[in-house]
């Protein structure tokens, strides 16, 4: 998940979280607290109409006392005081008492004397005489003191009763002073003011002070009875929600306010994170894609100077780890690409020079130097002495190299190119090379130390002109050279016209066409026990019958076929007809029948599946079958080597060595090969019997290999002095030219039948 996406639901889950707090927690806190003060302002509310109210009925029961209470009147109701009415009640003076009539009952209960206020009602005197008498009726027959609130037929009134007593209150009572008042909008206007609330009035029945909600509005109803001692009325009035509301409001304004602060607040945090953040981040992502995809060890993640933080320093770090990357990668490398020995740059490392040049030069000099007989060297002076040739040589070429580039490309093989020079530049240090070798032979007394020189002007741009053309190229001018005679510089411009180049180029088309056409065949060279001369084995030698040529040698071909990939398809060949063309002679002589297998066979795997198949098809004894690998081939990969040799011991196929002597092998690494047979190389031979240094090399050879157990076979024997030596030395097998040439099919039959015993042919 991006880091965008997972900022987004941190931040909706913190909304979610605060907003959920609002609306649980503190919102309904809020408003219960606010319903609590609404309730409270309900309960004083209350308090303050019963309380006015009740100010009233006193201020009423005061007036009323002062009246009832009074010498003058207690006179006037017992009829003595004639102007007590002329003198106390007036229109005025009810207004003052602000009461709206005043009744003087006497002590049966009968109106004695009743005044209404004018303006309270307009009744008419009887409609007053009624009401009088009504009121005089309920207030007659309860003995003193009273109050109350009844629904007259003209709306509710109020009135008060007291008995007449003198000023002193002594009585006996006289009758009884009753005060009424209309309880008339001005009076409800009146308490209203007073409480400040919008009273209003309306029957009830007698009870407590009831309370009702609805929509946060508070309904009470106050019945009168709790204030005066009788009435079917009570005052109701509705109390606004206001800290509700005010509440509601605030909360509503406040989560407005939240809301646009926490938006503004998370836009801005996400702008900034992503422009300080994740768009930097992106773009480091996209270089280290970038340096990934080129491999470009040097390409670093781009740096802001002008920032310090957090992520500039990741980036300066990553450069350090790329830094690092590329300091072990050029270690790595400059031990692959390095020649422990001499220092110098090794053929791995030329390949990636040649391509690095290659685009940029139009054409590249090219000296290769070849020591003549470097082995000899070796075992004649010794390895130290090999080792300071080598080192000396590599010295001469960094002198001379200028800006070009020496590499070590084989055991004792030099490469050296120069981008610009041509001919005449590469000539006189090839000449002085020369010199110098002989210059150091002399003076270290190593005799015989000469060196192969060859040139080239490779003409790079040229589009089949590849790393693997110009090391052919030299191999060719190399080759050529040795073949006139060692010891010499040879320029393949010079050996270009009709040579031995272009006849590989040549057989190269030729020979991807020549297995179609049937143009190979298998020869038979016998391989002897000389005495008692026996026949053993025949080794099978390839031949290409070409249509033009002739016949052409597999020591032409066959490393043409190897480089072209040809070989599997040529091995596959070889073996299919040389196990069929042998079958019946290899079972009825008992005669193994030896076939070469090259390195690529035994690597592609090609070889070992083409034997599986082979085997199971024919009756062929997999004992009589040996499979020759090359000495020089075997120092590649051990471990498949030990593979391809293990396959074959199961198949129960005999392992035999070639060319001994011409590779570099120590013994010990032979020996882990479990080899069934080795295979003395010629050049052993050639020296002998003339050569006290051969024939002490190849004396040698035989006691290790007898004393190793090992069976030889001993190859190039051409001359009776050869045989002898070998008879001497050895119980060696032999193979050469003494006993036969490799031959025909054909002509080996007619061999066979010449020289093994009658009874078995
Ligand atoms: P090799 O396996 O060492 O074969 C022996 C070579 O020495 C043969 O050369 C043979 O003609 C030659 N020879 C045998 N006795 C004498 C002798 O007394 N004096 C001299 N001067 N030479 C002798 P050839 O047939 O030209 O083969 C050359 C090489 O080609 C072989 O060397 C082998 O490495 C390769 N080769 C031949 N046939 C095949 C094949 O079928 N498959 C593969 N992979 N390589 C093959
Ligand atoms: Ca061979
Ligand atoms: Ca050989």
């Amino acid at each position: 998940m991006r880091i965008r996406t997972k900022l987004m639901i941190a931040m909706a889950l913190n909304i979610l979280v605060f907003v959920g707090v609002i609306f649980f927690v503190v919102r309904p806190y809020f408003i219960e607290k606010s319903m609590e003060q609404d309730r409270q302002t309900v309960e004083s509310q209350i308090a303050s109409v019963k309380e006015t109210l009740a100010n009233r009925k006193h201020m009423l029961e005061r007036t009323l006392v002062d009246w009832a209470v009074w010498n003058d009147a207690y006179a006037f109701i017992q009829g003595k005081n004639d102007s007590f009415v002329s003198s106390n009640i007036s229109e005025a003076s009810l207004d003052n008492l602000n009461v709206n009539a005043i009744m003087f009952l006497d002590r049966d209960g009968n109106v004695h004397y009743s005044k209404f206020q004018k303006a309270s009602l307009a009744l008419s005197a009887s409609e007053q005489e009624a009401f009088i008498s009504e009121i005089a009726t309920r207030v007659k027959g309860r003995d003193g003191k009273q109050d109350a609130v009844y629904a007259s037929e003209y709306g509710p009134v109020l009135y008060a009763a007291h008995p007449i007593l003198r000023s002193d209150t002594s009585g006996p009572a006289q009758g009884t002073l009753v005060m009424l008042e209309f309880i008339s909008a001005d009076f409800i206007a009146d308490l209203s003011a007073q409480t400040k609330l919008p009273l209003a009035i309306g029957p009830s029945e007698a009870g407590e002070t009831k309370t009702s909600t609805q929509d946060g509005w508070t309904r009470v109803l106050i019945p009168l009875d709790l204030v005066f001692e009788e009435a079917e009325f009570g005052v109701t009035f509705v109390v606004e929600p206001t800290h509700y509301r005010n509440t509601v409001t605030m909360l509503r304004l406040g989560m407005v306010a939240l809301l646009v602060l926490g938006v503004g607040l998370f836009l801005s945090l996400f702008w900034t994170i992503y422009h300080v953040v994740i768009r930097r981040l992106m773009k480091i992502v996209g270089e280290l894609k970038q340096i990934t995809i080129e491999r470009d060890s040097r390409l670093r993640v781009s740096l802001n100077e002008q920032s310090q933080d957090e992520i500039e320093q990741m980036a300066a770090s990553m450069n350090e780890v790329l830094a690092a990357l590329e300091d072990t990668r050029a270690e790595v490398l400059d031990k692959a690409y390095r020649d422990a020995l001499t220092q110098l740059p090794n053929r791995l490392a030329i390949e990636d020079y040649f391509s690095s040049v290659r685009g940029d030069h139009n054409q590249i000099g090219v000296i290769g130097l070849d020591l003549d007989n470097f082995r000899r060297i070796n075992d004649q002076f010794g390895h130290r002495t090999g080792d300071a040739v080598l080192i000396y040589i590599a010295s001469r070429l960094n002198f001379y190299k200028e800006d070009g580039f020496v590499a070590r490309i084989g055991a004792d093989e030099f490469m050296f190119l120069h981008p610009k020079w041509t001919l005449d530049e590469l000539r006189p240090v090839a000449r002085r090379l020369m010199r110098d070798l002989s210059d150091w032979s002399e003076m270290n007394g190593v005799k015989g130390l000469t060196s192969t020189i060859g040139l080239d002007v490779f003409a790079s741009l040229h589009p089949h002109h590849t790393y693997e053309v110009m090391m052919g190229r030299l191999d060719v001018v190399l080759h050529e050279a040795k073949l006139s005679g060692k010891n010499r510089i040879l320029a393949f411009q010079e050996i270009e016209d009709g040579s031995h180049y272009l006849q590989t180029l040549e057989m190269e088309r030729d020979l991807r066409r020549a297995l179609e056409n049937d143009e190979f065949e298998l020869y038979y060279q016998p391989i002897v026990s000389p005495h008692p001369f026996a026949v053993r084995g025949v080794e099978a030698l390839i031949r290409w019958n070409h249509p033009v040529k002739g016949q052409v040698s597999p020591g032409l071909f066959i490393p043409i076929a190897e480089q072209l990939g040809l070989i599997s398809d040529l091995g596959r060949w070889v073996l299919r007809q040389a196990m069929s063309e042998m079958k019946g002679h290899a079972m009825r002589h008992h005669l193994f029948l030896s076939v070469n297998v090259s390195k690529r066979q035994i690597a592609d795997g090609s070889f070992l599946a083409e034997l599986e198949d082979v085997l199971a098809e024919s009756s062929f004894d997999p004992h009589l079958l040996h499979v020759e690998i090359t000495e020089s081939d075997v120092g590649g990969n051990l471990y498949e080597l030990q593979q391809f040799i293990q396959s074959l011991k199961t198949l129960g196929v005999k392992i035999s060595l070639d060319d001994f002597g011409v590779g570099t092998s120590s013994l010990s690494f032979l020996q882990s090969l479990q080899l069934d047979l080795i295979k003395i190389d010629q050049n052993f031979v050639k020296g002998i019997p003339e050569n006290t240094f051969d024939r002490a090399l190849l004396e040698g050879l035989y006691q290790t290999f007898h004393t190793l157990g090992l069976d030889i076979v001993t190859e190039g024997v051409e001359r009776p002095e050869q045989l002898a030596f070998v008879l001497e030395h050895s119980s060696s097998l032999i193979q050469g030219y003494h006993y036969s040439k490799p031959v025909p099919l054909a002509q080996l039959e007619h061999y066979l039948k010449k020289t093994v015993t009658l009874y078995d042919w």
